[in-house]
């Protein structure tokens, strides 16, 4: 949580940005990351369906509650050399039990779903709305292909896949570039 708090999003970002500011319905991030990096590059809260959760959210680890908080309160000393906290571990605010990230782990019966459903709410009246989406997919993995499946299903033909190891699309899904996110992106920007 601290490291990515101190992350600087990259400048991918502010170039995704720019071509959703310059399209009627502007765009709409559908993520698997949990670090926030869209939400501080300046994309809305309200455009953004983070799949897996939010590490900048929190539960309780009991589940005593569907309620889930902000992090912002949570300010974790880390010991450096051992990685281990020094403070406090945060707490639920109704029953005391351990606080837990609102993030989707493997085999995770208590995950807390609510905010998850809202954002894919959103996500999908937003996309009834859109005549010709383009999906512009970053470095979504084959392992856990909830990603690769979301942007193949709702791109119709058009998909930018961009990614480090495996770029393959089929001519029927769109076209695919190997390389860096960040990189590629300032390369499509410049042409
Ligand atoms: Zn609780």
């Amino acid at each position: 949580m601290s490291l990515y708090r101190e992350t600087v999003p990259h400048e991918g970002f502010s170039i995704l940005r720019r071509w959703a500011d310059r399209i009627p319905r502007g765009a709409f991030v559908f993520t698997s990351n949990v670090d926030g990096q869209f939400q501080k590059a300046g994309f809305s809260e309200g455009r953004v369906h983070e799949c897996h959760g939010s590490i900048h959210t929190l539960q309780c680890l009991d589940a005593c509650t569907n309620d889930t908080w902000s992090a912002e309160e949570f300010h974790p000393l880390v010991n450096e050399k051992t990685s281990e906290l020094e403070s406090a571990l945060p707490r639920c605010p109704r029953c005391g039990a351990l606080a837990r990230p609102n993030i989707l782990m493997f085999g995770d019966w208590g995950w807390v779903d609510v905010t998850y459903e809202r954002q894919r709410e959103r996500l999908e009246a937003w996309i009834s709305l859109v005549s010709k989406p383009v999906v512009i997919e970053l470095g979504a993995g084959k392992a856990l292909p909830t990603v690769r499946r979301f942007s193949e299903r709702n791109a119709r033909g058009r998909l930018i896949r961009i990614n480090l190891r495996d770029p393959n699309t089929s001519p029927s899904h769109g076209v695919g570039f190997e390389g860096n996110c960040a990189a590629t992106l300032k390369l499509l920007a410049s042409r």
